[in-house]
């Protein structure tokens, strides 16, 4: 049993179309267990380090202006963990190809996806696509304790004087 956790992603375009419930059925059918979840204002910094694998292609900078939310009005995503046997595969695999024109059209994206007049493609989901990809982007969006299974080695830390606002009651 290989128990793999992977990064799933509703862009700010499967949030706006209302697809949240939808896409959450879908991969219910996996039977993958979600062992994070969250709403989350994706910073500059966030959006360049998640895709920073692409920073060289000419469709870059318009890749980070979508998943911060700029071409939807809807500054926000939400990320999760799915975790369980195959994870990677399943989701990618319902998820489908990353051209939503070149996509199963029964899967996520090419049933949602489309391609703007700018050329990139829109397409509602992200999922990490093999272990090493999956640990740096879980790493990136989540901390330990946002994760209810203990996924990667964690250490303890202190911090000190660290600002933040918290509950004023
Ligand atoms: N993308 C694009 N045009 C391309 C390749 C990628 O617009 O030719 C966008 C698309 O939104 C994609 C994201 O960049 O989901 C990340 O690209 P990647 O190659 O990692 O595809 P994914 O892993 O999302 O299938
Ligand atoms: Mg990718």
């Amino acid at each position: 049993m290989n128990n793999q956790a992977t990064l799933v992603l509703i862009k700010p375009d499967g949030l706006k179309k209302s697809l949240t419930g939808n896409i959450l059925t879908r991969l219910s059918e996996t039977k993958l267990e979600i062992v994070a979840a969250k709403m989350v204002r994706v910073t500059d910094e966030l959006a360049r380090e998640h895709y920073a694998h692409l920073k060289d292609q000419p469709f870059f900078e318009e890749l980070i202006n979508y998943i911060k939310g700029d071409l939807h009005d809807r500054k926000k995503a939400m990320a999760m963990v799915y975790w369980g046997e195959g994870a990677i595969g399943k989701v990618r695999q319902l998820a489908g190809a990353t051209n939503p024109e070149e996509a199963d059209p029964v899967s996520i994206r090419g049933a949602y996806g489309r391609i703007t007049t700018k050329g990139l493609y829109e397409n509602v989901i992200h999922c990490s696509s093999n272990e090493s990809e999956a640990r740096r982007e879980i790493q990136l969006w989540f901390a330990p304790e946002e994760i209810i299974v203990e996924l990667y080695p964690t250490k303890e830390a202190v911090e000190k004087e660290v600002r933040r606002t918290v509950w004023a009651k």
